[in-house]
């Protein structure tokens, strides 16, 4: 409830220190946070994984689980018990309470990790896309039985196309979570096979070999998950990280505090009154109360409002807590916020009515691009038929989408150093690289990506099919 800021703290990290900022104000610090996707082919037990070390980590109440454990085995589905820890909040997606990604929080060491859960059926590649662009790092899923690594590997498995759509997208840490070693006795040799096997698909994809992690465990055991592996058939030969060690390695994202404001809305809530708060991540720069922003792409100026700026310490938890009235929020309204924090605010002199997902709140001066037009280097997939000019296609860009149009073919690239092969080609063809200009069907709020990572990624689907990831290389053309 926005009239009563308290926020329940279980989820967050109560090690935050307190620092002065140059203004005198009191700001938290806390620890680094890194948003996590975890991708793979359907059934990989990517769920299970993720809910066993959420359990492990005592993220999941031993009430809840006890209650899934007598479900599952009602059921006779006791192995699905951990995935139904994600599964929840798949529920509350459909009731429409949390985002199409559903948003879930633990901690390292050195981190306070957002979990990013990517569905693996072909139908969530538009959910997994809005995770994605979200993304610092990856966790794929692979299964280790017999037979079931090959299918998710080869043609039509997802373990390919979301590996590629990932590196297109610029997220270059990987961690390969060699999973259901369980069902091949913990073998090293199986264990060697699918880390050649899938290394050298990933070398030639674009991810440095020093930057991909591969562990081998056990989603349904649990073992190598939250700490160092105990089974003697793994100990065997494995003493490297545990899964947790791999997420805790991975590298923060640049805090692009000194960069000017961008604060992507990915909702908008009516408060109380007359008034409406908008909850979204700032991507970069920094925020105050009082402060007077942009919004774009309406180009119309709003201020931020005192009694309702939070921090956001679990989307999730604190979006749930907007839509419901029985549970109490006990955080302490921020006076800042950071690029990093996801935030919920609210706004005066605005007409809550015109603003929606996708917008973008920015610094007046420096504004985001606002563009019809952009040019962008991206990878083909797997494509039945080549792109065209004229390809009709659907461009998906942060948390939202647009009708859009191929309206030029620019160059076909060299994959590895991006020269160009071929100016003004024909058509492009599957698995190659190129430069291509798109026409929006309306103007959207985009940067090019050497500006800003986040807000310069895009994808390109078309006929229900990922075809095209890449990054934005262009947007102003009247300059
Ligand atoms: P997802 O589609 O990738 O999320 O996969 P799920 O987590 O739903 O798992 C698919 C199936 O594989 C379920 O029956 C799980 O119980 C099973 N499973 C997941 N992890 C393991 C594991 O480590 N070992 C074994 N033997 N089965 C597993």
């Amino acid at each position: 409830r926005l009239g009563s800021p308290r926020v329940d703290r279980k989820l967050n990290s109560p090690k935050s220190n307190k620092v002065r900022d140059n203004q005198g104000l009191s700001t938290s610090i806390h620890k680094d946070q890194l948003y996590l996707i975890i991708i793979g082919h359907v059934d990989a037990g990517k769920s299970t994984l993720m809910g066993h070390l959420l359990y492990k980590l005592g993220h999941v109440q031993q009430r809840t689980i006890q209650k899934y454990e007598h479900e599952s085995r009602k059921l006779g589905k006791q192995s699905f018990l951990y995935a139904w820890v994600l599964d929840e909040t798949a529920e509350e997606r459909n009731r429409g309470i949390t985002m199409d990604v559903g948003h879930l929080k633990f901690e390292t060491r050195t981190k306070d990790v957002t979990l990013l859960d990517a569905p693996g059926h072909k139908d969530f590649i538009p959910n997994m896309i809005t995770g994605a662009s979200q993304a610092d790092a990856t966790m794929l899923v692979v299964d280790a039985t017999k037979g079931e690594f090959e299918t998710g590997f080869d043609s039509g498995g997802q373990t390919r196309e979301h590996a590629l759509l990932i590196r297109s997208l610029g997220i270059t840490q990987l961690g390969v979570a060699v999973n259901k070693m369980d069902t091949v006795n913990w073998s090293e040799e199986r264990f060697e096979e699918i880390k050649t096997k899938l290394g050298l698909f990933l070398k030639q994809a674009g991810y440095k070999e020093s930057d991909v992690t591969f562990v081998p465990c056990s989603g349904l055991s649990g073992e190598n998950l939250a700490t160092k592996a105990n089974e003697a058939l793994l100990t065997s030969w494995y003493n490297g990280p545990c899964l947790m060690d791999v997420i805790d390695s991975f590298k923060p994202p640049e805090r692009a505090i000194s960069k000017p404001l961008r604060l992507c809305i990915s909702d908008v809530f009516k408060s109380s009154g007359s008034g409406f708060s908008i909850v979204g991540r700032i991507e970069t720069g920094q925020l105050r109360v009082g402060d007077k922003v942009l919004v774009q792409p309406q180009g119309e100026v709003a201020q931020i409002k005192s009694e309702y700026f939070f921090k956001f310490i679990t989307l999730k938890k604190i979006l749930t807590t907007l839509c419901s009235s029985g549970i109490e929020i006990d955080e302490l309204p921020q006076p800042i916020g950071l690029a990093g924090d996801f935030i919920s605010v609210s706004l005066s002199g605005y007409d809550a009515q015109t603003i929606y997902s996708g917008c973008v709140l920015c610094d007046i001066s420096l504004p985001i691009p606002v563009t019809s037009v952009l040019e962008a280097r991206v990878v083909v997939f797997n494509v039945d038929f080549p792109i065209v000019r004229g390809h009709q296609i659907v461009l998906h860009y942060q948390s939202s989408s647009e009708s859009a149009v191929v309206s030029r073919l620019l160059a076909e690239l060299n994959k590895s150093t991006g020269e160009v092969i071929k100016k003004n080609p024909r058509m492009i063809k599957k698995n190659t690289h190129a430069l291509i200009k798109i026409n929006l069907s309306r103007p959207i709020c985009i940067e090019v990506y050497s500006d800003i990572r986040q807000l310069g990624r895009v994808m390109l689907r078309s006929g229900g099919t990922t075809i095209a990831a890449g990054l934005v290389t262009k947007v102003n053309f009247n300059k």
